[in-house]
Protein backbone atom coordinates (compact mmCIF):
# COMPACT_ATOMS: atom_id res chain seq x y z
CA UNK A 1 0.00 0.00 0.00
CA UNK A 2 2.31 2.89 -1.37
CA UNK A 3 1.43 6.04 0.20
CA UNK A 4 -2.01 5.32 1.89
CA UNK A 5 -2.49 7.72 4.28
CA UNK A 6 0.52 9.51 3.11
CA UNK A 7 -0.74 13.01 5.21
CA UNK A 8 0.20 10.93 8.61
CA UNK A 9 4.03 10.39 7.87
CA UNK A 10 4.29 14.06 7.84
CA UNK A 11 4.05 14.23 10.89
CA UNK A 12 7.03 11.80 11.70
CA UNK A 13 9.11 13.59 8.97
CA UNK A 14 11.33 15.97 10.85
CA UNK A 15 12.02 13.38 13.52
CA UNK A 16 13.16 10.57 10.79
CA UNK A 17 15.40 13.21 9.27
CA UNK A 18 16.48 14.23 12.53
CA UNK A 19 17.45 10.17 12.90
CA UNK A 20 19.13 10.40 9.19
CA UNK A 21 21.19 13.06 10.69
CA UNK A 22 22.39 11.48 13.79
CA UNK A 23 23.74 8.56 11.63
CA UNK A 24 25.03 10.23 9.13
CA UNK A 25 27.25 12.36 11.71
CA UNK A 26 27.97 9.05 14.00
CA UNK A 27 29.02 7.25 10.64
CA UNK A 28 31.35 10.29 9.78
CA UNK A 29 32.78 9.87 13.10
CA UNK A 30 32.84 6.01 13.24
CA UNK A 31 35.22 6.20 10.08
CA UNK A 32 37.77 8.06 11.94
CA UNK A 33 37.64 6.37 15.30
CA UNK A 34 40.27 3.76 14.74
CA UNK A 35 43.13 6.00 13.70
CA UNK A 36 42.04 8.30 15.92
CA UNK A 37 42.58 5.54 18.78
CA UNK A 38 38.96 6.44 20.14
CA UNK A 39 38.50 2.34 20.88
CA UNK A 40 39.32 0.23 23.51
CA UNK A 41 38.31 -3.15 24.82
CA UNK A 42 36.44 -3.87 28.02
CA UNK A 43 37.12 -7.86 29.47
CA UNK A 44 34.21 -9.59 31.06
CA UNK A 45 34.80 -12.64 33.22
CA UNK A 46 33.00 -16.16 32.33
CA UNK A 47 33.55 -18.47 35.31
CA UNK A 48 33.36 -22.18 35.37
CA UNK A 49 29.28 -22.61 36.99
CA UNK A 50 31.13 -25.20 40.10
CA UNK A 51 34.05 -24.22 40.88
CA UNK A 52 33.37 -20.07 40.05
CA UNK A 53 36.90 -19.86 38.92
CA UNK A 54 37.57 -17.80 35.54
CA UNK A 55 37.99 -19.27 32.53
CA UNK A 56 37.90 -16.91 30.04
CA UNK A 57 36.76 -13.49 29.09
CA UNK A 58 34.83 -12.17 26.61
CA UNK A 59 36.15 -8.86 25.28
CA UNK A 60 33.86 -6.61 24.01
CA UNK A 61 34.48 -2.83 22.28
CA UNK A 62 34.01 0.53 23.67
CA UNK A 63 34.00 2.97 22.09
CA UNK A 64 34.74 6.98 23.48
CA UNK A 65 33.54 9.77 21.10
CA UNK A 66 34.81 13.38 21.37
CA UNK A 67 31.42 14.80 20.04
CA UNK A 68 29.38 12.15 20.76
CA UNK A 69 30.59 10.93 24.25
CA UNK A 70 30.22 6.80 24.96
CA UNK A 71 28.24 5.20 22.04
CA UNK A 72 26.73 1.49 22.98
CA UNK A 73 28.23 -1.48 21.04
CA UNK A 74 24.09 -1.76 20.39
CA UNK A 75 24.43 1.23 18.08
CA UNK A 76 27.58 1.65 16.41
CA UNK A 77 28.49 -2.27 15.52
CA UNK A 78 25.14 -2.44 13.46
CA UNK A 79 26.43 0.89 11.73
CA UNK A 80 29.81 -0.54 11.42
CA UNK A 81 28.85 -3.74 10.52
CA UNK A 82 25.95 -1.48 7.15
CA UNK A 83 29.40 0.49 6.56
CA UNK A 84 31.72 -2.45 6.34
CA UNK A 85 34.24 -0.57 8.82
CA UNK A 86 33.06 -3.53 11.04
CA UNK A 87 36.19 -5.44 8.88
CA UNK A 88 38.99 -3.22 10.16
CA UNK A 89 37.66 -2.27 13.92
CA UNK A 90 36.90 -5.83 14.03
CA UNK A 91 40.84 -6.93 13.09
CA UNK A 92 42.08 -4.51 15.78
CA UNK A 93 39.68 -5.82 18.22
CA UNK A 94 41.19 -9.40 17.61
CA UNK A 95 44.97 -7.90 18.08
CA UNK A 96 44.08 -6.02 21.23
CA UNK A 97 42.29 -8.96 22.44
CA UNK A 98 45.14 -11.48 21.46
CA UNK A 99 48.01 -9.19 23.07
CA UNK A 100 45.92 -8.64 26.34
CA UNK A 101 45.30 -12.41 26.92
CA UNK A 102 49.21 -12.81 26.35
CA UNK A 103 49.91 -11.22 28.79
CA UNK A 104 47.65 -13.33 31.33
CA UNK A 105 49.27 -15.05 34.51
CA UNK A 106 47.30 -17.86 33.48
CA UNK A 107 45.65 -19.67 30.66
CA UNK A 108 42.90 -18.35 30.50
CA UNK A 109 40.52 -17.78 26.81
CA UNK A 110 39.83 -14.78 25.68
CA UNK A 111 37.03 -14.70 23.75
CA UNK A 112 36.16 -11.81 20.42
CA UNK A 113 32.62 -11.43 18.92
CA UNK A 114 33.13 -11.52 15.05
CA UNK A 115 30.32 -10.26 12.85
CA UNK A 116 29.06 -12.08 9.76
CA UNK A 117 30.60 -9.36 7.56
CA UNK A 118 33.96 -10.41 8.85
CA UNK A 119 33.95 -13.84 8.02
CA UNK A 120 32.91 -12.55 4.35
CA UNK A 121 36.00 -11.34 3.50
CA UNK A 122 38.24 -13.77 2.14
CA UNK A 123 41.45 -12.81 4.22
CA UNK A 124 39.58 -13.05 7.51
CA UNK A 125 41.53 -16.46 8.63
CA UNK A 126 44.95 -14.11 7.73
CA UNK A 127 43.68 -11.44 9.86
CA UNK A 128 43.52 -14.04 12.71
CA UNK A 129 46.64 -15.22 11.91
CA UNK A 130 48.20 -12.15 12.35
CA UNK A 131 46.78 -11.21 15.73
CA UNK A 132 47.69 -14.42 16.72
CA UNK A 133 51.44 -13.89 15.35
CA UNK A 134 52.12 -10.99 16.46
CA UNK A 135 51.13 -11.80 20.01
CA UNK A 136 52.29 -15.32 20.43
CA UNK A 137 49.16 -16.10 21.56
CA UNK A 138 48.66 -19.83 21.51
CA UNK A 139 45.33 -20.43 18.85
CA UNK A 140 43.69 -22.42 21.82
CA UNK A 141 43.54 -19.54 23.94
CA UNK A 142 41.53 -17.88 21.48
CA UNK A 143 37.52 -17.98 20.81
CA UNK A 144 35.71 -16.71 18.09
CA UNK A 145 31.78 -16.06 19.00
CA UNK A 146 29.68 -15.90 16.15
CA UNK A 147 25.56 -15.79 16.28
CA UNK A 148 23.29 -17.88 14.30
CA UNK A 149 22.83 -14.79 11.79
CA UNK A 150 26.21 -15.65 10.36
CA UNK A 151 24.59 -18.95 8.84
CA UNK A 152 21.76 -17.00 7.16
CA UNK A 153 23.08 -15.47 4.05
CA UNK A 154 25.74 -16.64 2.58
CA UNK A 155 26.06 -19.55 5.09
CA UNK A 156 28.69 -21.70 3.22
CA UNK A 157 31.14 -19.00 2.77
CA UNK A 158 30.64 -18.23 6.46
CA UNK A 159 31.36 -21.74 7.28
CA UNK A 160 34.35 -22.14 5.42
CA UNK A 161 36.01 -19.65 7.05
CA UNK A 162 35.28 -20.71 10.87
CA UNK A 163 36.44 -24.28 9.82
CA UNK A 164 39.89 -22.68 8.57
CA UNK A 165 39.58 -20.78 12.23
CA UNK A 166 38.85 -23.85 13.46
CA UNK A 167 42.34 -26.01 11.58
CA UNK A 168 44.61 -23.57 12.99
CA UNK A 169 43.22 -24.45 16.79
CA UNK A 170 41.02 -21.71 17.86
CA UNK A 171 37.26 -22.67 19.19
CA UNK A 172 34.06 -21.08 18.25
CA UNK A 173 31.04 -20.04 20.52
CA UNK A 174 27.12 -19.77 18.79
CA UNK A 175 26.34 -16.44 20.64
CA UNK A 176 23.33 -15.47 21.78
CA UNK A 177 21.55 -19.13 20.90
CA UNK A 178 18.01 -18.98 21.03
CA UNK A 179 16.93 -16.02 19.85
CA UNK A 180 16.57 -14.52 16.05
CA UNK A 181 17.14 -17.08 13.70
CA UNK A 182 16.96 -20.10 16.07
CA UNK A 183 17.17 -23.45 14.38
CA UNK A 184 18.71 -27.04 15.75
CA UNK A 185 20.43 -26.64 12.09
CA UNK A 186 22.69 -24.84 13.07
CA UNK A 187 24.16 -26.84 15.18
CA UNK A 188 24.98 -29.40 13.14
CA UNK A 189 27.40 -26.79 11.31
CA UNK A 190 30.29 -26.82 13.07
CA UNK A 191 31.73 -28.50 16.03
CA UNK A 192 30.83 -25.47 18.20
CA UNK A 193 32.80 -25.78 21.84
CA UNK A 194 30.27 -23.75 23.61
CA UNK A 195 26.42 -22.15 23.11
CA UNK A 196 25.88 -18.94 24.97
CA UNK A 197 22.47 -18.94 26.12
CA UNK A 198 20.76 -15.62 26.16
CA UNK A 199 20.46 -13.74 28.62
CA UNK A 200 16.18 -13.61 27.98
CA UNK A 201 16.08 -17.07 28.80
CA UNK A 202 18.01 -16.56 32.20
CA UNK A 203 15.96 -13.57 32.85
CA UNK A 204 12.80 -15.58 32.00
CA UNK A 205 13.58 -18.76 33.92
CA UNK A 206 14.74 -16.38 37.07
CA UNK A 207 10.84 -14.56 36.88
CA UNK A 208 9.46 -17.73 37.10
CA UNK A 209 8.57 -18.61 33.47
CA UNK A 210 8.52 -22.47 33.18
CA UNK A 211 9.06 -22.18 29.39
CA UNK A 212 12.24 -20.41 29.46
CA UNK A 213 13.24 -22.87 31.99
CA UNK A 214 12.42 -26.01 29.90
CA UNK A 215 14.35 -24.15 27.14
CA UNK A 216 17.58 -23.94 29.43
CA UNK A 217 17.09 -27.60 30.57
CA UNK A 218 16.93 -28.83 26.68
CA UNK A 219 19.58 -26.47 25.58
CA UNK A 220 21.94 -27.67 28.30
CA UNK A 221 21.21 -31.44 27.81
CA UNK A 222 21.47 -31.11 23.61
CA UNK A 223 24.64 -29.49 24.59
CA UNK A 224 25.82 -32.23 26.40
CA UNK A 225 25.09 -34.58 24.03
CA UNK A 226 26.75 -32.82 21.12
CA UNK A 227 30.12 -32.38 23.71
CA UNK A 228 29.76 -28.54 23.92
CA UNK A 229 29.53 -26.41 27.06
CA UNK A 230 27.09 -24.13 27.77
CA UNK A 231 27.60 -20.70 28.93
CA UNK A 232 24.43 -18.36 30.23
CA UNK A 233 24.88 -15.20 29.95
CA UNK A 234 23.73 -12.27 31.46
CA UNK A 235 23.54 -13.76 35.51
CA UNK A 236 23.21 -10.98 37.90
CA UNK A 237 22.03 -12.41 41.06
CA UNK A 238 22.95 -14.80 43.43
CA UNK A 239 19.93 -16.60 43.31
CA UNK A 240 20.01 -17.03 39.17
CA UNK A 241 24.02 -18.04 39.85
CA UNK A 242 22.56 -21.00 41.54
CA UNK A 243 19.33 -21.55 39.42
CA UNK A 244 21.58 -21.80 36.39
CA UNK A 245 24.29 -24.10 38.58
CA UNK A 246 21.39 -26.00 39.20
CA UNK A 247 20.41 -26.47 35.39
CA UNK A 248 23.82 -28.06 35.07
CA UNK A 249 25.39 -24.84 32.88
CA UNK A 250 28.63 -25.08 32.42
CA UNK A 251 30.05 -21.56 32.63
CA UNK A 252 28.41 -18.29 33.95
CA UNK A 253 28.51 -15.02 32.94
CA UNK A 254 27.02 -11.87 33.79
CA UNK A 255 27.09 -8.54 36.10
CA UNK A 256 26.91 -11.13 39.54
CA UNK A 257 30.51 -12.18 38.68
CA UNK A 258 32.24 -9.10 36.69
CA UNK A 259 30.96 -6.23 34.35
CA UNK A 260 33.32 -6.06 31.73
CA UNK A 261 36.25 -4.20 32.93
CA UNK A 262 39.46 -2.40 31.81
CA UNK A 263 42.04 -4.85 30.50
CA UNK A 264 44.84 -3.87 33.85
CA UNK A 265 41.46 -5.03 36.01
CA UNK A 266 41.18 -8.14 34.22
CA UNK A 267 44.97 -9.03 34.40
CA UNK A 268 44.85 -7.99 37.85
CA UNK A 269 41.33 -10.47 38.48
CA UNK A 270 43.50 -13.60 37.14
CA UNK A 271 47.03 -12.77 39.53
CA UNK A 272 44.56 -12.71 42.66
CA UNK A 273 41.17 -14.40 41.85
CA UNK A 274 39.82 -13.88 45.70
CA UNK A 275 39.64 -9.97 44.61
CA UNK A 276 36.58 -11.56 42.36
P1 LIG B 1 27.00 -9.90 23.31
O1 LIG B 1 28.09 -10.50 22.49
O2 LIG B 1 25.82 -10.75 23.58
O3 LIG B 1 27.69 -9.40 24.65
C1 LIG B 1 27.09 -9.46 25.92
C2 LIG B 1 26.45 -8.14 26.27
O4 LIG B 1 25.73 -8.29 27.49
C3 LIG B 1 27.47 -7.03 26.52
O5 LIG B 1 26.88 -5.79 26.14
C4 LIG B 1 27.63 -7.09 28.05
O6 LIG B 1 28.09 -5.89 28.61
C5 LIG B 1 26.20 -7.39 28.45
N1 LIG B 1 26.12 -8.06 29.75
C6 LIG B 1 26.97 -8.93 30.31
N2 LIG B 1 26.53 -9.37 31.50
C7 LIG B 1 25.35 -8.75 31.71
C8 LIG B 1 24.40 -8.79 32.79
O7 LIG B 1 24.56 -9.48 33.81
N3 LIG B 1 23.29 -8.01 32.64
C9 LIG B 1 23.08 -7.22 31.54
N4 LIG B 1 21.98 -6.47 31.50
N5 LIG B 1 23.96 -7.17 30.52
C10 LIG B 1 25.08 -7.93 30.60
P2 LIG B 1 27.71 -4.71 25.28
O8 LIG B 1 29.13 -4.67 25.74
O9 LIG B 1 26.90 -3.47 25.32
O10 LIG B 1 27.70 -5.31 23.82
C11 LIG B 1 26.49 -5.44 23.12
C12 LIG B 1 26.69 -6.26 21.88
O11 LIG B 1 27.55 -5.58 20.94
C13 LIG B 1 27.39 -7.61 22.11
O12 LIG B 1 26.46 -8.54 22.60
C14 LIG B 1 27.89 -7.92 20.72
O13 LIG B 1 26.85 -8.45 19.93
C15 LIG B 1 28.25 -6.54 20.20
N6 LIG B 1 29.70 -6.33 20.33
C16 LIG B 1 30.42 -5.86 21.39
N7 LIG B 1 31.75 -5.82 21.10
C17 LIG B 1 31.87 -6.28 19.83
C18 LIG B 1 32.99 -6.49 18.93
O14 LIG B 1 34.17 -6.27 19.27
N8 LIG B 1 32.70 -6.97 17.69
C19 LIG B 1 31.42 -7.25 17.29
N9 LIG B 1 31.23 -7.71 16.05
N10 LIG B 1 30.36 -7.08 18.10
C20 LIG B 1 30.59 -6.61 19.34
CA1 LIG C 1 29.27 -12.32 22.61
CA1 LIG D 1 25.52 -12.94 23.79
CA1 LIG E 1 24.16 -10.04 21.17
Amino acid sequence: AKDEGGGEHCVFEPELHAMAEERRQLETSLRHALEREEFKINLQPVVDANSEAVVSFEALLRWHSPEHGFVSPAKFIPLAEDTGLVVPIGAWVLEEACRQAATWPVDAKVAVNVSAEQLMESDFAETVVRALDLSKLPPRRLEVEVTESVFVRDGHIAKATLEEILALGCSIALDDFGTGYSSLGYLRELPFSTIKVDRSFVQGASQGSRESLAIINAVVAMASSLEMSTTAEGVETPAEAKMIRDLGCTKIQGYYYGRPMPVDEARALLANPRSL
